[in-house]
């Protein structure tokens, strides 16, 4: 809710700050058809791929941490919400403990979460099935589901010579190419 935009900018932003955490690769900001009980506007979403050598809990931590100040009410589950951080996939790990589910369980019969995955990471597996993210994107794609549709005008980095990202960057240029849009 809100001005979508800038808060998954500011997030991005806040996971690139990290001292534990790289960012690898972005995609394309997705918006979205909402899919649940009810009525809302529509969402915005994207994936992003990270190196890290925290914890899987420690980094759901830090994400929830991230949520919180941001004003996301702690239960604040399937309402309109400034900003929702999942973990999809860790490489070929399964955890299912009581806080984290990886992969995360909605993900394979969600659009809104293939497609920009897919994007990034197409042959990325699924660690119990075998499947490639490419392979569950386009079994959903051949379902009528929820719109979704890719933004080509705005991106989660500032793109203004319109020239490909290079995503590996350090710090200082993370700071440098999203903090005018984060504050
Ligand atoms: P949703 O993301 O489905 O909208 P929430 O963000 O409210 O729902 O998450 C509810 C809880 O799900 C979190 O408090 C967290 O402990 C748990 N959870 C389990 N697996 C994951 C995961 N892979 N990524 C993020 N949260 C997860
Ligand atoms: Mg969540």
């Amino acid at each position: 809710m809100g001005d979508r935009l800038r808060y998954l900018r500011r997030a991005l932003y806040a996971l690139a700050m990290q001292p534990d955490i790289r960012v690898r690769s972005v995609s394309k900001i997705y918006e979205t058809e909402f899919v649940g009980e009810g009525q809302q506007a529509p969402y915005y979403n994207a994936c992003v791929e990270i190196e890290t050598g925290l914890a899987p809990d420690r980094l759901l931590t830090v994400l929830k941490e991230f949520e919180e100040s941001e004003g996301r009410d702690a239960d604040g589950h399937m309402l309109p919400r400034p900003i929702d951080l999942d973990i999809l996939l860790i490489g070929d790990r399964i955890l299912s403990g009581d806080r984290l589910l990886v992969p995360h369980k909605g993900m394979r019969d969600r659009a809104f979460v293939l497609e920009p995955l897919c994007e990034i990471a197409p042959a990325e597996k699924f660690p119990d099935s075998g499947e490639t993210i490419a392979e569950a994107c386009a079994k959903i794609r051949r379902k009528s589901g929820p719109w979704i549709v890719p933004l080509t005008d705005v991106g989660l980095l500032p793109n203004v010579a319109g020239e490909p990202v290079n995503w590996d960057l350090n710090k200082e240029e993370w700071r440098a190419a999203l903090a005018v849009h984060c504050r």
